[in-house]
């Protein structure tokens, strides 16, 4: 049975990126194979975020995971910071991967260049360290992830390739599974930017009431002319919302697109405002529910423990090999 393993970091309030990108696809993953879900809180930390907005967004990810149909019987929901294992592979691997290759990773740049060059945390340019290390633990076989974390799993395959040649076979290759429609969802007001919750551009909420997903989606930037044609380069605006439509319908963007032959703007946003909604009411109405009843407490306690026992194997398995006495 292959193992599934993938996480995000509560840095703000999830979008409809994060859930088109990975938090709809999760319910399938685990019939297919062993899942470790994780709520990244440790990588939260990369960036300055107040004590009070990681608690809530910690608690909220938890929800929404939930809501999004992840059955706590079948799969290991987990906080990282409450598996320790992280935080120590990630010091064994930091020797293995390299300054050059780590400050050519885009997510660093792209962080990085917001920022004031005198407090750029170490941890957000080790970033990927800890990243190999949470895919790693878990001998994992599989990372869904949207389009930008990509690199990062190459880079893990990368050391994967590195420490296996050096000290036999110690760790699984993993590989990035991505769906080619929705892994980067854009901006609704600057559709040249990726929809990201630490950078939110006038992107949609998984918390916004529905009046406010409407009101979004219909003042989405698109272009000045008429057709509705899948264009990434001339019609980014209007690629994006078909993107978004055939997310919602589980249909090809081909379909999406003989869906609004013949539409104006107007009543194909409308179109897709309803598309959103009609997925998003419910599954907000889970995340309350399972929020105000504390499910997540004993998920994420239960998770830990699984967790826990699982990591420590390959951490055991990777301080033998590389020489590390056991006392
Ligand atoms: P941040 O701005 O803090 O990086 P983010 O919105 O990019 O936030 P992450 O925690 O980095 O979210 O990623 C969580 C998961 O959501 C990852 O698998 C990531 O690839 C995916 N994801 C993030 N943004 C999008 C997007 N716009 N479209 C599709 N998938 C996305
Ligand atoms: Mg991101």
């Amino acid at each position: 049975m292959k193992t599934i393993l993938t996480g995000i970091k509560p840095t703000g309030k999830l979008t409809l990126g994060n859930y088109i990108g990975v938090l709809k696809r999760l319910k399938d993953f685990q019939n297919q194979g062993e899942c470790y879900i994780f709520i990244a809180d440790l990588h939260a930390l990369t960036l300055p975020i107040e004590p009070s907005e990681l608690n809530e967004n910690s608690i909220d990810i938890a929800c929404f995971y939930l809501a999004a149909g992840l059955d706590p019987n079948k799969i290991t929901l987990f906080l990282q910071s409450s598996v320790s294992a992280h935080a120590e592979m990630a010091i064994i691997l930091q020797n293995y991967l390299y300054m050059g290759e780590l400050s050519r990773m885009t997510q660093f740049k792209d962080k990085s260049s917001k920022m004031n060059k005198n407090s750029i945390g170490l941890g957000l340019f080790a970033y990927p360290v800890l990243m190999a290390g949470d895919i790693l633990l878990y001998d994992a076989d599989e990372v869904p992830v949207g389009e930008d974390q990509i690199q990062h799993v190459e880079l893990t395959r990368d050391l994967v390739k590195r420490i296996n040649n050096r000290y036999g076979d110690v760790f699984k290759m993993p590989s990035a599974k991505f769906n080619k429609v929705g892994a980067r969802i854009m901006s609704l007001s600057d559709p040249s930017k990726k929809m990201s919750k630490s950078d939110p551009k006038g992107d949609i909420f998984l918390k916004d009431d529905v009046k406010t997903i409407r009101k979004k989606i219909m003042s989405a930037v698109t272009d000045s002319g008429c057709e509705i044609k899948y264009d990434e380069e001339n019609k980014p605006g209007i690629s994006n919302l078909l993107t978004i439509y055939a997310c919602m319908k589980n249909i090809s963007i081909e379909e999406a697109e003989k869906v609004f032959n013949g539409y104006r703007y107007g009543d194909f946003k409308k179109c897709v405002a309803d598309a959103v909604i009609e997925e998003i009411e419910p599954f907000q109405q889970r995340y309350i529910e399972i929020k105000e009843n504390k499910l997540y407490e004993d998920v994420l306690r239960q998770g830990a423990l699984k967790a826990n026992k699982k990591s420590q194997e390959v951490l055991n398995r990777i301080k033998e090999k590389i020489g590390l006495l056991k006392a």
